[in-house]
């Protein structure tokens, strides 16, 4: 069962000085309950099939599909309750320097309407889940890098989403702490029911955690399959 399809999706930017190609054709089926690689050289088109995922952009053709939702045929509402259904993780934390762990945490649920008290319980098992039990009056400038990405994968998971995606989510990271959120991000996927798709241009990265991989160069994907056959050579 597949909770992502791509069908000939191609996105092209038009810019001052022409067109951009960004993404060609590109057909994928992302399976429920996987964790999905997207590999590729800066440039290849990772961010605009994520620009996409969550709505932020439409494909110029071709056909994507959420929880067998078509983007486009959503209305601008839908498509605010659709990308609810995402949580997202990124390179740089994007965390409100302001608020505390728990303040982060809970912030998504601001936006839901869930009452004060229900938001602090469930922002706090949540810190527990990624092991800042411990952490949650601190401010993300007393974190350490890890600590910053354990925050944003709270906040992320906070709407219940059925899809997790993580964008160049340990590029800043040093390789033991990339080592320790990766490990945790598998720890998440085996409690709760989830989908992670991983950006990356690291091959370590995939070979630590995902099922599948699809390689992308120039926004086409060139290769895709079990992370065994496509990282061995023949
Ligand atoms: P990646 O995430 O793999 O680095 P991107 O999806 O960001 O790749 O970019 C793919 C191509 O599209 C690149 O040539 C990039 O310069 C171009 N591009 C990305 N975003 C825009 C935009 N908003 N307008 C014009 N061109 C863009
Ligand atoms: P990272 O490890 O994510 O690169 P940085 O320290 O480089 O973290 O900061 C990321 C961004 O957040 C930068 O653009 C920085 O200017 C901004 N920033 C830093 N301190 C604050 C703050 N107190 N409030 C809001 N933004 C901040």
């Amino acid at each position: 069962d597949h909770v992502i399809e791509f069908k000939n999706v191609s996105k092209i930017y038009r810019t001052k000085s022409g067109t951009v190609p960004a993404v060609q054709n590109v057909s994928l089926k992302i399976n429920t309950d996987e964790v999905f690689g997207i590999i590729g050289f800066s440039g290849a088109g990772k961010s605009t099939l994520v620009r996409m995922m969550n709505g932020i952009e439409i494909p110029t053709s071709g056909e994507l599909s959420i929880d067998g939702k078509q983007n486009a045929n959503l209305s601008k509402k839908q498509l605010r309750e659709q990308r609810r259904k995402i949580g997202m993780i990124f390179q740089h934390f994007n965390l409100l320097w302001s608020r505390t762990v728990l303040g982060n945490i809970m912030f998504p649920l601001e936006l839901t309407g869930m009452n004060k008290s229900e938001r602090i319980k469930k922002a706090k098992h949540l810190a527990e889940l990624v092991g800042l039990g411990d952490r949650i009056n601190a401010y993300p400038s007393q974190l350490s890098g890890g600590q910053k990405q354990r925050v944003g994968i709270a906040r992320a998971l906070a709407n219940d989403p059925a899809i997790l995606i993580s964008d160049e989510a340990t590029s800043a990271l040093d390789p033991q702490t990339t080592d320790e959120v990766l490990d945790l991000l598998a720890e998440i996927k085996s409690r709760l029911q989830l989908t992670i798709v991983i950006i990356t241009h690291e091959m370590h990265v995939i070979r630590r955690l995902a099922d599948r991989v699809a390689v992308m160069e120039e926004g086409r994907v060139i290769e895709e399959g079990t992370v065994a056959k496509v990282f061995t050579h023949p």
